[in-house]
């Protein structure tokens, strides 16, 4: 009997040694392009400080297991910038994509916040965006256990704790590493020789400091009556957000994007257009063909933004977009907490004061 038939229910644990996982994690990289966090020395926000983020990675030392990333998974599938097409002359020339399926290993929350960009990039038009759609189709993911809340995650908050879409799960310590695989193509690379498991992931139960949501029949009537809207609350955020966009970048559910255009040459007819990401606390935004903007203060792009990630997308999509990871509340330079603001609007709504 070989292993897949052995394991039919697809949902087979197993223990490896640090050297044999080193071992499959080579197996793996024949069949995928593997993407997890890393560390990238020097190049966080301070000169001597590093970055964690995303990008392909060659052996599982890189594998940053025991700290919360700085940027999210998002990364693997809306690339910071994206050509879209060539010009040549008369000639429209779509970019390429690599043809290898992606293995992505994220946190439930970063897997949440995939799913939220799949509503936005695949289910919100009467199209699906191509480009995004050719990268989301090669992506599986690899779980992270995340049995345990970092600072300022609300993932428990967001219902954004626990997810059932992975093909591996991981559990990882220096010792030993154990992996509960549900793919035959992963389940095949496992050796015979190698030890059966108990192992099913565990999940955040409780974050350290729940945030309690808005009521949504309040929320709705205090939008649409314009009470919250014009509450000084935001006044704050006017005076204290420097627009910098930080919160935006590391969020793993934001998705918005500018064009940015190579006009074609005069003699070499080459001209390309890409796209990179944008973001609604950015100045100029907004900014519309005659000059006119939309949410010129900062205080109007923090009730927006705070809307967008609590309400609006909610009302769409039936999930809250934001998924609890708090990578904004780490990483603004002003302190702003947005799960603080989150709790004001909640507070609010309660007392009745905005009416
Ligand atoms: S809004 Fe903040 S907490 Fe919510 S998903 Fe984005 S970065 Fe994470
Ligand atoms: S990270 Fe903070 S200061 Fe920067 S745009 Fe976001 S809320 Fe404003």
């Amino acid at each position: 009997m070989n292993r897949q038939d052995e394991y039919s229910d697809l949902n087979a644990s197993f223990r490896f040694s640090v050297l044999e996982f080193n071992a499959l994690f080579t197996s793996l990289l024949e069949h995928f392009e593997i993407w997890a966090p890393q560390r990238y020395a020097a190049r966080g926000r301070f000169s001597d400080a590093d970055s964690i983020g995303y990008g392909p990675i060659h052996s599982p030392n890189e594998i940053v297991f025991d700290e919360k990333s700085h940027f999210s998974s998002k990364e693997a599938v809306f690339p910071v910038s994206e050509t879209m097409f060539d010009l040549l002359g008369d000639e429209f020339v779509q970019a390429e994509d690599a043809q290898r399926d992606i293995l992505v290993f994220a946190r439930p929350c970063d897997i949440n916040g995939i799913e939220r960009l799949d509503d936005i990039f695949l289910r919100n038009g009467s199209v699906p965006d191509p480009y995004y759609q050719r990268r989301r189709e090669r992506i599986r993911f690899v779980l992270m256990e995340c049995a345990a809340s970092f600072e300022n995650c609300f993932c428990v908050s967001m219902s954004a704790n626990r997810t059932d879409n992975y093909i591996a799960a991981i559990r990882w310590n220096s010792e030993h590493v154990l992996m509960r695989i549900r793919d035959k193509t992963l389940l095949s690379l496992v050796p015979d020789n190698a030890s059966p498991a108990e192992f099913i992931p565990e999940f955040v139960e409780e974050d350290r400091e729940p945030i309690g949501l808005p009521n949504g029949e309040k929320l709705e009537a205090a939008i649409r009556d314009g009470s919250l809207f014009e509450h000084d609350m935001w006044e704050e955020y006017t005076a204290r957000c420097i627009a910098c966009g930080r919160c935006n970048t590391h969020c793993p559910t934001c998705s918005c994007f500018s064009m940015l255009d190579i006009a074609p040459e005069p003699e070499s007819g080459f001209g390309r257009r890409r796209r990179v990401w944008a973001g609604c606390h950015i100045d100029g935004f907004t900014n519309m063909a005659g000059g006119h903007a939309f949410r010129k203060d900062n205080g109007s792009r923090m009730r927006f933004k705070t809307m967008h990630k609590i309400h609006d997308f909610n009302a769409r999509f039936g999930r809250h977009m934001c998924v609890g990871c708090g990578r904004c509340d780490d990483h603004c330079p002003e302190y702003i907490r947005f799960a603080h603001c989150i709790g004001k609007v909640t507070r609010l709504l309660e007392s009745g004061d905005h009416e």
